[in-house]
């Protein structure tokens, strides 16, 4: 990305950050369920199974963040009024990406490359924070995704990379339309 998208500050409020935590959370429980679902009708269970494991873990990790806001009224942002620093929020998985074959490395790639995202968010957020609270949680939050990226990378290590014809299928499924 250009230096001409240096991002606006991320100087939020705790209601702010505990709002744009949620929707983070959300998106990737939302996307990790989808991929889950799709690997799983294309028969890759063991990516499948990945997925699944990732949909819980940010369920907790939402449900945390909803026990952390308490009875604090979180602000109804607009999609528009969110500040994420790229288009998309962090964990918000790109399914472009994501191929039928894809195999259990490639699948963990993509959530490491999600959860690495939102860690730098979070991170963000904590460093141009001027509120201790907020700069508190934001770090809270971004250690709770150095704990994902943690998971990931050691899944990523008991599965081998792909051979170079991983997307080949002899057998490839009829009508795609
Ligand atoms: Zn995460």
């Amino acid at each position: 990305m250009s230096k001409a998208g240096k991002k606006s500050s991320q100087n939020f409020t705790r209601a702010e950050l505990l709002v744009h935590a949620m929707v983070i959370e959300l998106e990737a429980v939302q996307s990790y369920k989808e991929l889950a679902e799709q690997m799983e009708q294309c028969g890759n269970s063991a990516v499948a199974g990945l997925f699944d494991k990732m949909t819980k873990l940010e369920a907790e990790h939402a449900a945390k963040i909803r026990d952390t806001a308490g009875d604090v009224e979180l602000p109804d942002l607009a999609p528009w009024e969110f500040r994420w620093s790229g288009l998309e929020p962090p964990e918000n998985i790109d399914l472009a990406g994501v191929h039928y074959l894809m195999t259990p490395h490639q699948a963990l790639e993509l959530a490491l490359e999600n959860e690495l995202s939102a860690m730098a968010f979070f991170e963000a957020v904590a460093q141009d924070s001027t509120d201790d609270e907020v700069c508190c949680l934001a770090r809270e939050f971004a250690a709770d995704e150095r704990q994902h990226v943690a998971w990931m990378k050691d899944w990523i290590a008991k599965y081998p990379p792909p051979d170079d014809d991983w997307d080949y299928d002899p057998d490839p499924p009829a009508a795609m339309a």
